[in-house]
């Protein structure tokens, strides 16, 4: 949730008065910080996620699961090893708003290397055990945006009553005990926004209207909290009325930052990855029930913007401007309003709200208007949270005045300068992803991200369109099963004048738009990730810059697993958690097709969700098949250590033709596993029935390297004719999966294999045929050979 800092929390009426303090200060802090880092150059790519858990307790005589508020209890002992050794620790841990909640993040962010994408789900699940091990029984640590019953009665563990009229957010539903009690700054920020807004926080979530939906939908709210009829009022129909900072940020999400080489890269990346947030969202949807009900939306977005919408009533535009200096379109939480890097300036088709002293202050400093009128735009906002001990600070060597706006500013992306006398270079970001239940999803989401950054930067591409399309993008992602139904803008050309000739980016490179032609046009996320005759997708740029990476086979798996997933969610032959959720809710006996998720139902979906996240059930809807066989489980094995354990000796046998010679006895272990794996793999990608996953299998058109045995040409018979015609044996021709005929040289490819397998050649392949040798070459070439076409 951003800064955490420590101390004794001011007062509303005192915080208020700092307003403009903190602002001047702030403002001083950037200034500093631009003017001392603004020449860094060179910091490496670093990257790094942040997951958010919830804790649950299952009670399964009553068939019920509620939050378990241990956070306080657990997070000490996560926290240990942070403080007795914060340089070696495999995870760190924060508190969030909730005392259900925790943040984990890696202990060190992960580097360049493509072996570090084998290393994102092995430490969240890592993560996810070293929580889970603290916990009671029945007791479990789950990765999900939103727990269904959120602000039902007795939603936690131990139960709490809501009490509106002394609390700090005045909730009917939200009890202030379910907020984190350690930290101060959560209960602060609670109490100050309503105070500011001048009432409490408020939205009506559209219901899913299901057949025996009572019509008109009106909740009787008087069995919640101290007082009442008195609440009756605030039920609007067909809606689920929500009135916490806690039902929002109480939810959990996805984040990655990145680490860019120099600010001017970081501003590049902030815009460039902004377009691509609302497809993220939409991708990643996992929100489709609240407060026990079912909704009409399937994401979180919108509910965390009205729970922390710290705007008074003249800046909401309900009263003229009388007080207030501004008035502001949208909550501190949303989605950016500008694009920050020069070149991106006119793509800025909205009106950014800004304040002109503090605009002025940073142009005179020599900050230059794109980025001045972004932080400008930040500081339109007043500090909510400010701490006694925290008020008179060096500005040359703090940033907390700066942080204390940026980190409440919760935008889709976020622009984070380098903390002051640290190593950490110019970074974003990337906000919007809603959690996922499986740490594979996660995974597979945070290496796309990541592996996009890295395509776009390597490729200079430009994915940008007006920013007003990009909100507009941001309220379609939202709507229930808005991969399948929706269309987004989306840049038809993604290549610019600097973009390298790739065989891949070389088919969309020459599309220049004409004049007065509109740069951008609806796609549906399928043809976005996926491509379409007219436009690349995404994935296939990502295939192309992994293709030309040195990338080693185990890795490469991991990701085409990932991506696999990513693409099939985006055709919608995998279902998004929401729809998924959905789906067990309304098939559901005990679900009375009325909208409401009971406890039982709430039960044993959570249930459901805990066996799937654990591994003991298949989720073949959401997951592709064969999930059990992760990649990640060949992790370590990147730090074998070799010693006589190490082979496997006698638990596999294959025997040669002398019948002496256990073919296997120099293998490793680790090697065997991964052999098992990949043949595995690749057998299970040749069952896709959405993408023909041969060429990435067994063609990759990566530069000859030392860990390949061989590399071997496989010449199109298309421009060999004659070579055609001089081969009487048509038996030889093998069919590639574009049905180009080609030539396989067997003999160069048997020789080349026995002279890189020896003897195990021959077992498998003793006369050679073509039946055989394709088998033989499925089954090794991804560990043995690349064939270079
Ligand atoms: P936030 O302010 O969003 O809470 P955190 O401090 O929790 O940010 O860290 C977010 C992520 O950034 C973590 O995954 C962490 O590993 C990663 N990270 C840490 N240092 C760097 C760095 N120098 N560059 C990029 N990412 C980093
Ligand atoms: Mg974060
Ligand atoms: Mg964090």
């Amino acid at each position: 949730m951003g800064l955490l800092t420590e101390g004794h929390p001011l007062s509303w009426e005192e915080t208020k008065k700092y307003a403009q303090f903190i602002r001047e200060h702030g403002i001083e802090q950037f200034i500093h910080t631009y003017n001392k880092l603004k020449d860094r150059r060179n910091d490496c790519l670093k990257w790094g996620d942040e997951v958010e858990y919830i804790m649950v307790r299952f009670d399964h005589e009553n068939k019920k699961v509620q939050l378990v508020l241990k956070a306080h209890d657990i997070l000490p002992t996560l926290m240990e090893p942070e403080h007795t050794n914060p340089d070696d620790c495999s995870s760190l841990w924060r508190p969030e708003y909730a005392d259900y909640m925790i943040e984990g993040t890696p202990g060190q962010p992960y580097g360049h290397l493509p072996v570090h994408f084998n290393m994102v789900e092995a430490n969240m699940r890592l993560r996810r055990q070293q929580g889970q091990e603290l916990l009671g029984k029945d007791e479990y640590v789950l990765s999900t945006s939103n727990f269904p019953r959120n602000g039902c009665i007795d939603f936690t563990y131990p139960t709490h009553k809501t009490t509106p009229s002394t609390s700090a957010s005045a909730s009917l539903f939200f009890p202030d005990e379910v907020i984190y009690p350690e930290h101060p700054r959560f209960k602060t920020l609670t109490r100050n926004i309503r105070m500011r807004r001048q009432s409490k926080v408020a939205i009506h979530v559209p219901l899913f209207i299901d057949e025996k939906t009572p019509r008109p939908f009106v909740e009787d709210l008087s069995i919640y909290g101290d007082a009442g009829d008195a609440y009756k009022s605030e039920a609007v129909e067909d809606s689920i009325y929500l009135d916490a900072m806690g039902l929002g940020m109480g939810c959990c999400c996805l984040q990655v930052t990145f680490q860019a080489q120099s600010i001017d890269e970081a501003r590049f990346l902030y815009d460039q990855l902004t377009p691509l947030t609302p497809i993220v969202l939409a991708l990643t949807a996992a929100s489709p029930i609240w407060r026990g009900y079912l909704a009409d939306v399937d994401c979180r977005w919108n509910v965390l913007c009205a729970m922390v919408d710290d705007r008074t009533p003249e800046e909401r535009g309900l009263e003229p401007l009388k007080n207030e200096r501004f008035h502001i379109p949208k909550s501190r939480y949303s989605s950016v309003d500008c694009y920050i890097s020069p070149d991106s300036a006119m793509y800025n088709d909205t009106e950014v709200i800004q304040d002109a002293d503090c605009f002025h202050k940073l142009t005179e400093n020599g900050i230059d208007p794109m980025l001045a009128q972004h932080v400008a735009h930040l500081f339109i906002r007043d500090t909510v949270s400010l701490f006694k001990e925290k008020i008179h600070l060096d500005d040359t060597q703090d940033t907390d005045h700066f942080e204390n706006i940026n980190s409440t500013n919760w935008q889709s992306m976020r622009f984070k300068p380098p903390p002051v006398n640290s190593n950490i270079g110019w970074r974003v970001e990337f906000r919007p992803s809603e959690l996922q239940m499986t740490d594979f999803e996660n995974a597979a989401l945070v290496t796309f991200i990541v592996l996009l950054t890295r395509a776009i930067m390597t490729y200079n591409l430009n994915l940008l369109i007006p920013i007003s399309n990009v909100d507009e993008n941001m309220q379609s992602a939202q709507k229930r099963d808005a991969v399948r139904h929706e269309k987004f803008h989306f840049r038809k050309c993604l290549s610019t004048m600097k973009t390298p000739e790739t065989p891949c980016m070389a088919s969309v490179q020459k599309s220049f738009f004409q004049d007065n032609e509109c740069e951008h046009r609806l796609m549906t996320i399928n043809e976005i990730i996926n491509g379409s005759n007219e436009f690349v997708g995404l994935l296939r740029i990502i295939q192309d810059y992994l293709s030309n990476l040195e990338v080693d086979a185990d890795t490469r798996c991991t990701i085409n697993q990932y991506l696999n997933l990513i693409s099939k969610r985006a055709a919608g032959t995998l279902m998004t958690n929401a729809a998924w959720m959905r789906n067990i809710v309304t098939r559901h006996p005990a679900y009375k097709h009325d909208s409401v998720v009971s406890d039982e139902i709430a039960y044993d979906l959570l249930w459901k969700m805990t066996k799937i996240s654990t591994g003991e059930e298949e989720c073949p809807t959401v997951l592709p098949l064969e999930n059990d066989f992760l990649s990640s489980k060949c992790c370590a094995l990147t730090d074998e250590k070799i010693d006589e354990n190490s082979f496997i000796q006698d638990e596999c046998v294959l025997i040669d033709q002398s019948g002496l010679l256990n073919v296997f006895h120099t293998l490793t272990r680790a090697n065997y596993n991964r052999l098992k794996h990949e043949a595995r793999i690749s057998l299970n990608s040749f069952n896709d029935p959405v993408i023909d996953h041969f060429q990435t299998l067994f063609m990759t058109t990566m530069k000859p390297i030392n860990s390949m045995d061989a590399i071997i040409q496989i010449f199109s018979l298309d421009k060999h004719e004659k070579l055609l015609e001089e081969k009487s044996n048509k038996n030889q021709l093998i069919m590639d999966n574009l049905n180009n005929k080609h030539y396989l040289l067997c003999q160069q490819v048997i020789s080349l294999l026995e002279y890189g397998l020896k003897e195990r050649i021959s077992l498998l392949c003793p006369l050679p045929s073509v039946t055989q040798l394709t088998k033989t070459v499925s089954f090794l070439s991804l560990f043995f050979l690349h064939l270079h076409t």
